[in-house]
């Protein structure tokens, strides 16, 4: 039921077929509920800088390092990136907020949506763009067993972050796949965008306040309605994976 959508993807990365052996998955927004505490925290901390901004922004900045949306918002106040000891300041206090606020659940439909993925031999890698230790160590709670410390890719490991697709090239290397052979994640447009660049089968998931419209755009080769969506469908979207393959090649 699937087939055009995976058709189109073929074409598109002039690939043969996808044989899935990854799932490439990201964290906030995606396995937890937590992007809108992160807007209140980094819309706090930037407001405490003296600097007018929406909440609604940070939306759109999702799945970039705390670096990286630093620099944009000095960028456009200032005219010049934060300095090293800005960027850790501002990064701090902003995880101060979100740790003594934030009570983040985890998505509904995402342990079923990884147990599966677990139940059919797939290698499952976590890559976020965030550093937040408060969130990176309830995975093992949460999702036992899912995630080994070797298979995760953070903040701290990566110099471009999405929506570069380093994080997810670095994850592909981690579990020893190809890009055909791997499948993202994803909630947000950027991290859409990095799945797509470095040629995995990106599925993107609407959980928050952003369209289904801004993930196709942002190169979704498919996009589900919900977490709990995604959960049931995957089983018939890897079947479909495995046994559609590019007849025009
Ligand atoms: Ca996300």
């Amino acid at each position: 039921m699937y087939s055009a959508y995976i058709q189109r993807f073929l074409a598109q990365h002039n690939y043969i077929n996808v044989t899935p052996r990854a799932a490439l998955i990201d964290m906030d927004g995606t396995l937890y509920d937590s992007m809108p505490f992160h807007a209140d925290a980094w819309h706090k901390v930037i407001s405490d800088a003296g600097i007018d901004i929406d909440r609604d922004e940070f939306f759109r900045f999702e799945g970039r390092t705390a670096a990286s949306t630093i620099n944009i918002i000095f960028q456009r106040t200032y005219g010049r990136d934060a300095t090293p000891e800005e960027i850790e300041r501002i990064y701090e206090q902003k995880c101060h907020y979100f740790s003594s606020t934030a009570n983040p659940q985890p998505m509904p439909g995402a342990k079923d949506m990884l147990d599966f993925i677990k139940s059919i031999g797939m290698t499952e890698v976590l890559v976020t763009g965030s550093g937040q230790n408060s969130l990176l160590s309830r995975l093992d709670s949460d999702f036992p067993g899912i995630f080994t410390p070797e298979m995760r890719v953070t903040s701290r490991d990566v110099k471009h972050g999405k929506p570069n697709p380093e994080p997810f090239i670095m994850a592909m290397k981690k579990a020893g796949v190809a890009p055909n052979q791997s499948i993202v994640i994803e909630n947000a447009p950027l991290g859409v965008e990095a799945g797509n660049a470095a040629g995995a089968f990106t599925i993107g998931v609407t959980t928050g306040p952003l369209r289904r419209s801004e993930l196709e755009d942002a190169g979704a080769a498919i996009v589900f309605d919900s977490m709990v969506e995604c959960a049931e469908q995957l089983p018939v979207l890897i079947y479909s994976l495995i046994t559609t393959s590019n007849n025009f090649n």
